[in-house]
């Protein structure tokens, strides 16, 4: 087996730290961001270092590339994103990116011959904090929704579009440098875990077979507006009175169907939200998560049952959007469980709760994640750790499974 160098992979994280870095811990880097480009800037300088070639294509993805021994065989590709939420930590994407990096240095630097080129990607603007929505980009080259709707949109909070802090970033590139299935055969995406199933079962590892489908329903109460003070208990039509019993018995209902089903009303919308008044609208989110489509069709069934009347309110629903269940490549899971095991890392084959770039990639060239365990679980917050040794494992699992898919693909 082949190994990454521990302290190399631990210098990258910290270095690119440093980009955006806030008092106390943790990063604001959002997408082509003052800091973004500075992380940008740093990747080109180190992978030109390593004698990689740096290209970005017409929405900013970059793609460094080092050429393999076999003319004419096209690319295996890894990496994930740069950019971070507001107030997030220093793995989520960027250790993807740089476990990536390790790798192709690790290769390079080893002499380590490989018969395709190997290319280390970072994806623009995943994260959709600052340009909505999220996996922007490889929504774009995946044609979820077009180029042209995504230049236009403008960042939240403020005036800037997609479009202009793209031009401004200097990144635009040529089209048709945009991962695509004749110039690439494989794509790995290593990635913190972002939740606590492998630290709380002491594994190294998770191979991802592939992310979970999920729906995303609004649920609306509407109610009558009256005075707080003149309308007795029993007058009254109270629509966050309703949610709250909706809200409580979905609790319930959706608990019973699976025990790995995951369910979260995280919004809510109460009119008119004045502390006086009686209140007469309310909308909820509803989010579910599940591998098996089955059990993600009984949720719906039982948004579907709900009462058409609560407490005197009128409920109605509408669905927000859904995702049907990704599977991953089996050959590369394959190689990536076949470098767990060789390396004797525990692991065990998992599904991402989380939207990944790997999804939609995974609709044009087979396609794996790797994950590596996060301390508490935590992410998208600024205490987000993971410790050197278990970015070491991943790095290690990483160009492992690389070497074994430039023999395989
Ligand atoms: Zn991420």
């Amino acid at each position: 087996m082949f190994a990454t160098d521990l302290n190399r992979m631990d210098e990258k994280i910290k270095a690119f730290s440093k980009f955006g870095e806030l008092d106390g811990g943790g990063i604001t880097r959002l997408s082509l961001s003052a800091p973004a480009l500075a992380a940008r800037a740093e990747f080109k300088r180190r992978a030109e270092a390593l004698g990689m070639t740096v290209e970005s294509d017409d929405i900013g993805n970059i793609y460094a590339t080092y050429p393999g021994t076999e003319e004419g065989l096209p690319r295996i590709i890894m990496g994930s994103h740069m950019d971070s939420v507001r107030s997030g930590g220093n793995y989520d994407g960027i250790y993807g990116v740089l476990s990536s990096l390790e790798a192709a240095e690790t290769v390079i630097k080893e002499g380590i011959k490989l018969r395709h080129p190997i290319t280390v990607m970072v994806w623009t603007n995943e994260e959709g904090a600052r340009f909505e929505p999220a996996m922007m980009s490889s929504g774009i080259v995946m044609k979820k929704w077009t180029k042209e709707s995504m230049l236009a949109v403008s960042e939240t909070g403020g005036k800037v579009t997609f479009g202009e802090a793209l031009e401004a970033s200097g990144w635009v590139g040529d089209e048709s440098n945009r991962l695509n299935d004749r110039d690439y055969c494989a794509y790995f995406e290593p990635h913190i875990e972002q939740g606590p199933v492998l630290e709380e079962e002491g594994l190294d590892i998770g191979v991802v077979a592939g992310v979970v489908g999920m729906v995303n329903y609004d649920i609306i109460l509407e109610g009558v507006s009256s005075h707080a003070g003149t309308t007795p208990q029993s007058y009254r039509k109270d629509a966050l009175r309703a949610a709250s019993k909706v809200i409580l018995d979905l609790w319930d209902s959706l608990g019973a169907i699976a025990d790995d089903l995951v369910f979260t009303t995280g919004e809510i919308t109460c009119r008119p939200n004045i502390h006086t008044v009686v209140p007469n609208y309310v909308k909820f989110s509803l989010d579910a998560r599940h591998r098996d489509m089955g059990v993600i069709a009984e949720v719906v069934d039982v948004i579907k049952s709900l009462p058409s009347e609560v407490y005197g309110c009128k409920l109605s629903y509408e669905e927000h959007w859904g995702r049907n269940t990704i599977e991953f490549d089996d050959r590369l899971l394959d190689h990536v469980e076949g470098a767990a095991k060789g390396l004797g890392y525990s692991y065990k084959r998992m599904y991402s709760g989380a939207g990944h770039d790997a999804q939609y990639v995974s609709e044009l060239l087979p396609s794996v994640m790797i994950f590596i365990p996060s301390v508490g679980g935590l992410s998208h917050t600024v205490v987000e750790y993971s410790t050197p040794e278990q970015c070491h494992h991943g790095a290690n699992v990483l160009l492992n499974a690389l070497i074994e898919a430039d023999k395989s693909f």
